[in-house]
């Protein structure tokens, strides 16, 4: 008997146990999912890119240009001149002064908390410094913070109020707040403005991690930040962290910030330093991505985008299920229990649905759900199949 057989057990017991679905087609609305065709609400590409043609031919040349490999890490001779362009690309896109390209936004994340809460008040090691997270960040921002050795305070979800009593009873020399700006499993979108004011408040650093932002949000899809019309020039402690795998298509994350602090990760990230660098040939094509995003094609997306998140919040019509007040392309159902949640998963299947069931613990026990993501590669058409689907099952239920 192996030692995790019955903990393996135990989870199958609680519908718990996850698995992998075998997808056999590019990322799109229409898959083949172990060999099943199926329209899919799950990806988080949400402006259609990841399979764009004119994407994958910038990556196919992309490829040609560079190979495919980078060799080696970027501080030893892995940094190639189109990862520095995109870099520079990135920062001048979102008004900052500096950008530093990592492999994923997993990566970026740990570096960024692990590296800013390091060397305070000239004393290594992160004493001295206390961070401040959201109890619903991403696991990425949780995994930094354990990581780092600073001071370690959970405020609850979006509570400004919590937020603020601790920042006042701390007397660390180096407060860092940690925060998604669009949550992932609830969609809702952080008051950003509120909480920068807080934190100027208390001289406390500012990290953001935009990851559903980016792309979707702002007039040319700069993301939170332009969303909410703040200049990040103005904001000297304030850390943005945008990922390059969803809305942008491809793959990768970058952390932008003042010169200075680039220059500081770049000493002590050690999830920017100790890894090879990512293939030069995405840099390529992230650049013609960029190009897309804040272009003419991505105004275009974007509208469609927000038409199809008002045709699914206008057409579902639900008594016991609840739609979360998302104005995101990520629309969380909620069922609440987890063997529901899992059964409307595969009912939705068998109509040729593919919508995720979200389980404890990646979100709280008792709020199992299905996390419905939209694209703008949906058409309205195919949206309709869905909200007619998840209709006719709550009327069942
Ligand atoms: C997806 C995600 C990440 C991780 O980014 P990857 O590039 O996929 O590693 C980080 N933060 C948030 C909020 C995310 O949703």
């Amino acid at each position: 008997m192996s030692d995790f057989s019955a903990a393996l057990a135990e989870l199958r017991a609680q519908s718990l146990l996850r698995r992998r679905r075998l997808v056999d087609s590019p990322c799109g609305p229409a898959v083949v999912v172990d060999g099943q065709p199926l329209l899919a609400f799950c990806s988080n590409d949400y402006l259609g890119l990841a399979a764009e043609p004119s994407l994958v031919a910038a990556a196919q040349e992309g490829a040609t240009r560079w190979g495919v490999g980078s060799g080696a890490s970027h501080l030893i001779s892995g940094h190639y001149s189109v990862h520095q362009q995109l870099e520079t690309q990135l920062a001048a896109w979102l008004g900052m002064e500096a950008a530093l390209y990592f492999s994923t936004g997993y990566m970026a994340n740990i570096g960024a908390i692990t590296a800013l809460t390091q060397a305070v008040d000239g004393a290594a090691g992160g004493s001295g410094a206390a961070v401040f997270s959201d109890a619903l960040n991403h696991a990425s921002l949780i995994d930094g913070i354990r990581l780092s050795a600073a001071q370690k305070h959970i405020y609850p979800h979006g509570d400004l109020a919590a937020l603020r009593a601790q920042l006042a009873a701390s007397t660390a020399a180096r407060k860092l707040v940690v925060s998604d700006t669009v949550f992932s499993m609830d969609g809702d979108l952080l008051p950003l403005p509120e909480l920068l004011a807080l934190c100027e408040e208390f001289s406390a650093w500012l990290l953001v991690d935009d990851a559903h932002g980016l792309g979707v949000l702002g007039e040319r899809g700069q993301g939170s930040l332009a969303h909410f019309g703040i200049d990040p020039a103005q904001h000297p402690r304030l850390v943005y962290v945008g990922t390059l795998g969803k809305a942008a298509g491809v793959a990768g994350a970058f952390v932008a910030a003042r010169a200075e602090v680039i220059c500081w990760l770049l000493q002590r990230a050690r999830s920017y330093i100790y890894t090879t660098g990512a293939p030069p040939l995405l840099a390529h094509a992230l650049l013609h991505s960029l190009t897309l995003i804040a272009g003419a094609e991505g105004r275009q997306r974007r509208a469609h985008l927000q038409a199809l998140i008002d045709q699914l919040r206008t057409g579902l019509q639900l008594r016991r299920w609840r739609l979360l007040d998302s104005t995101t392309p990520i629309q969380p159902l909620i069922i609440g229990d987890n063997a529901e949640a899992l059964h409307v998963a595969q009912r939705l299947q068998e109509a040729g649905l593919w919508v995720p069931a979200i389980r404890p613990p990646t979100v709280p026990a008792g709020s199992a759900r299905l996390r419905i993501t939209l694209s703008a590669a949906h058409t309205t058409e195919q949206l309709q199949q869905l909200i007619a689907a998840l209709n006719a099952l709550e009327a069942a239920a």
